[in-house]
Order: C-alpha cells, then structure tokens, then sequence
C-alpha cells in the first residue's frame, strides 16, 4: 500500500498493484519487448486488450444482450452531446433532472442540439440534495440523470422510475455498486473517476435505442459508427484501456461489485459516522443524499482550519480540500481507497475533536 491517504476526487487513487503491471507494460508489453504505447491498436495483442475490457465490463455489470460496450474518448463532457445527437429526435425533446455542475453541463449541451426540459433542480440549495417526486414528461425522448454528485457529495440512493428511456452519467460511481443496466438505455462514465487513468469514457449502450433520432449526426459523435468499428473507427486511447482493463481484473478477482458495494458502504458509515459524532464537523449533503463515494464536510469552526490542515497532512493524507464551489472539505472514497485509509482520516479527525473540542 502507498503511504500516503490519497483521497482525490478525480483523477483518483487506482489499486497499487495496478500501477506497478501498468508501468511494466509501458516498457514492455506481453513480453514482446515493446511498449503499450508504441504497437498497433489493430495488433492482435492489443486487440485483446479490448476485447477482456469490454467483456469484464458486461460481467462485472451483468449487461444484459443487445447492449454493446464502448470505449471513446472525449471525456464524460463530450458525452454530454453525443446524448441529445443519439437519443434526442429532430423536434424532439429531453427531460434533465439538475442535481450540480455535471448534470447542468450535460442540459446546456442537449440545449445546443434541442429543447430541454428541467424536471427538478437543487440548485436552490446547492445542490446539497436529491429532488424527488417530480413528473416526468411522457413526451420527452428521454430522461437525463447523474448518478452521483461529485462536488457537493450527493448520491441516488434509487433511481427514478420512468416510462421514458433513462439515460444516466455514471462517471463517478461507476462498479461501485449493483445496478440494473436494463432500466437504462445508455450509461456512460470518465474513466477517471472509478475505473481508470483520463483519456477514455466507457459507453454501454442499447443498441435498439439508436438510429431513431432523424437527424445527421456528425461521425465522431455517431454512436453507431463506433459500434460498426467496436471503439476503434480511429485510434483508442490505448493506455487508459488497458489501465481501465487492469482494474477491472483487480475488482473482479477480489469478489466483483457486491464484494465493492459492501467496501464502500462499510467506508462511507465509519466516515458519516465521525462527521456526525463530531461536534467540530458537519456535513454538506442532505444525510438521507450522502454519496458513498464523494463524502463533504466543513468545519464548525472555521478558526481552527489551520490546525486541522496542519494534522490531516502529517498524517500523509491527500487531496481532501473541498470543491470551490462548496468549500470546506471532501474526501473521496473511490473503490480503490482501502478503509484503512479511511479508518486515519477518522483517527485524525477524532484526535482534531479531543485536542479542539
Ligand atoms: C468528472 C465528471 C464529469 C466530467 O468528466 P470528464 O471526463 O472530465 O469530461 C462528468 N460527470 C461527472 C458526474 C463527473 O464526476
């Protein structure tokens, strides 16, 4: 394990072991005295490559027949368009539920392709809470949701029922826990968050959803044209590919998503657990909205910042300063995190109360 705590909310930690058998390959690749990243992506090895990523990614998710599994680029930021070019009728309309910067970005993007309807916003509160109860348009072409708010630490705890396709961004909670991929029409997430390095965006797509819209769809941002050339009409971003298929492997062999699920909850309830139990802190998010993944908490007294920076460092603990927008601080707990890191953070948050309290 790595001595040092590294909660970092994107790009994040990635199992060691992955890092040391990605670093190998990057100097020699299956013994072939090549790099990873100077071979073909159409050589037969790397082809491999491909192949194990897309199917550990159906295994791992249970993805039902007649979904097919993409690896692009672009980030989940271009997928933000690739939605309303794929899913969004010429004249049509989608429905966006805003729950924070991501979800938003994705609905001014749609807007540039067609009109957008905004079922439900917590922007009144920033975003610290999950809107609920709201209708949803029986016209509108499809239903846009994100899964878990990175910044502001909020998470669906169940996903909304619709009659119309749901399309989620699952960028940062991703294998983290089960989901049912048939109650969606597309998933799509950044590697970076959950599965591997920038510079790939894993699609899972139901293929008979597509080719309804009536409109020209640039070929880039043609789902179907990278479907036709499984992920490879041009060159992949073959390192994150292969760093994504190595995690895969690290999550399938230590038990799979419902080993992780349990991981993550168990990490999630030691930290909410510190938060409220310690007067020094409270928590941003709407308890009942409390992501597993991205925890936010700020001070009770913000006097004492200095001297809780001072200790959450020399405690080798990283990347926990919290988003601009929200403040304070937020640590990530994606599925590479092991609980012992946690398990410090809380230590030191204790020894904060003892000594401050
Ligand atoms: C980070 C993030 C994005 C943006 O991803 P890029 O790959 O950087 O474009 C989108 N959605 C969510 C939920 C994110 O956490």
């Amino acid at each position: 394990m790595s001595k040092v705590h590294n909660f970092s909310a994107g790009p994040c930690i990635l199992p060691q072991e992955v890092l040391q058998q990605a670093s190998e390959a990057v100097i020699n690749f299956n013994n072939l005295d090549l790099s990873l990243i100077e071979i073909s992506h159409r050589s037969k090895d790397f082809i491999e490559v491909m192949e194990t990523a897309q199917s550990l990614v159906k295994e791992l998710l249970g993805v039902p027949e007649g979904y097919e599994v993409l690896f692009l680029q672009g980030g989940a930021s271009l997928g933000f368009l690739k939605v309303p070019y794929n899913f969004m009728k010429a004249g049509g309309s989608a429905a966006y539920v805003d729950t924070g910067t991501w979800a938003s970005n994705a609905m001014k993007e749609a807007q540039k392709v067609g009109d957008v309807i905004e079922v439900a916003s917590s922007a009144d509160k920033n975003y610290s809470y999950i809107p609920s109860n709201y209708p949803i348009p029986g016209e509108a072409d499809y239903l846009h949701i994100t899964t878990n708010n990175t910044i502001y630490g909020t998470q669906l705890k169940k996903f909304p029922i619709s009659r119309i396709p749901v399309i989620a961004d699952m960028s940062s909670d991703i294998f983290s826990q089960r989901i049912n991929v048939s109650n969606f029409d597309m998933i799509y997430a950044g590697a970076q968050k959950n599965m591997g390095p920038a510079g790939t965006t894993v699609y899972i797509v139901k293929k008979s959803a597509l080719g309804k819209t009536g409109r020209t769809i640039p070929t880039m941002l043609d789902l179907e044209t990278h479907i036709k050339k499984e992920s490879m009409f041009n060159t992949p971003p073959v390192f994150a590919i292969y760093v994504s298929m190595l995690t895969l492997q690290w999550l399938k062999k230590n038990g799979g998503v419902e080993w992780i699920e349990k991981v993550n909850q168990d990490k999630a309830d030691l930290l909410y657990n510190e938060i409220d139990n310690n007067p020094l802190f409270v928590g941003v998010a709407n308890p009942a909205d409390r992501s597993n993944m991205n925890a936010t908490f700020i001070l009770t007294n913000e006097e004492l910042k200095d001297e809780f920076d001072k200790m959450w460092q020399s405690a080798n603990i990283s990347g926990i300063k919290g988003h601009r927008s929200v403040g304070g601080y937020r640590a990530s707990m994606y599925n590479a995190l092991p609980l012992e890191s946690v398990q410090v953070l809380v230590d030191v948050m204790k020894e904060f109360g003892q000594k401050f309290g």
